[in-house]
């Protein structure tokens, strides 16, 4: 799968899937814009990218701004020249119950950051899109696509389940532009993302030991394996995909 040539913009690419997965499209040949708040972690990304000989923008952003949704798309097309795929994936995993004080506060970060700036960014880069006749991966999760997980986690899955049918409409929208759109449900991947939800080092590791013993095959995926998928949507190979839903779990949803 070459993507030679081709412009690729990924949020969230400081740490975790989105890092794996701009290195992934460096690594094929595409010049990359990685978004995130952390400059130290998206500095080594971008060192990443550049090793395999690829143009690597920084934007150091919050995707929740729609400022900053909007100048990702222009910084991209202005420094790179076009662009050909969109990867949402920023996300963020905090948890409130609705009984809490803090519910609506936590529900609107959440939806802003995991959601809203999805539709933000793609509303400006579609037109860009169009006109190279490219696809969108969203990232959203498992918890987008059943209720299992414990209360709190309303807003994400919430914020999850909205990326999926978002994923839809936008795949009906731009169809007749020749352009595709998919979603990746993905179950436990090891990355930064209960230490970023605010998860002490102890908490992180009986964590990921529950999402292990949840899954069928009893393990937790590395981001890498998000990654190849999000390549296998974005290249020829899945020239008839759009609208649909991708599950890597390792079985989760069928325990
Ligand atoms: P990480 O916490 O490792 O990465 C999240 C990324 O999103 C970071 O690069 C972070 O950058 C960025 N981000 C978060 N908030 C913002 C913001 N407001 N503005 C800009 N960037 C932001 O987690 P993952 O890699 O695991 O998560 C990536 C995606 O995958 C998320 O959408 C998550 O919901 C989804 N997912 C993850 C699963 C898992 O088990 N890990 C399972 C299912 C789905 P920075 O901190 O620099 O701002």
């Amino acid at each position: 799968m070459s993507f030679k040539g081709k412009v690729v913009i990924v949020t969230g690419s400081s740490s975790g899937i989105g890092a794996a997965i701009a290195i992934q499209f460096a690594k094929e040949g595409a010049n990359v814009t990685i978004v995130g708040r952390n400059e130290v972690k998206l500095n080594k990304v971008a060192e990443q990218c550049e090793s395999f000989g690829a143009k690597c923008v920084k934007i150091i952003a919050d995707v929740a701004s729609d400022d900053a949704a909007k100048r990702i798309v222009t910084e991209t097309v202005e420094k790179l020249g076009q662009l050909d795929i969109l990867v949402n994936n920023a996300g963020i995993a905090k948890t409130a119950f609705l009984l809490a004080e803090n519910a609506v506060e936590t529900f609107d970060l959440v939806m802003n950051t995991n959601f809203r700036s999805a539709v933000v960014i793609t509303h400006h880069a579609a037109p860009h899109i169009i006109k190279t006749k490219g696809n969108i991966i969203n990232i959203s999760s498992i918890g987008g696509l059943q209720a299992t997980a414990t209360a709190n986690f309303m807003p994400y899955c919430v914020s999850k389940a909205a990326m999926n049918h978002f994923t839809k409409f936008t795949a009906k929208e731009l169809a007749p532009h020749g352009v595709r759109v998919n979603v990746v449900n993905p179950g436990p991947v090891k990355t930064d993302i209960a230490e970023n939800a605010g998860y002490v080092p102890q908490a992180q590791d009986y964590f990921w030991q529950k999402m292990k013993e949840g899954t069928a095959l009893k393990r937790v995926s590395d981001p890498e394996e998000i990654a190849d998928l999000v390549l296998f949507l974005a290249s020829d190979k899945a020239k008839a995909v759009t609208g649909s839903s991708y599950v890597s779990d390792n079985g989760m949803m069928i325990v």
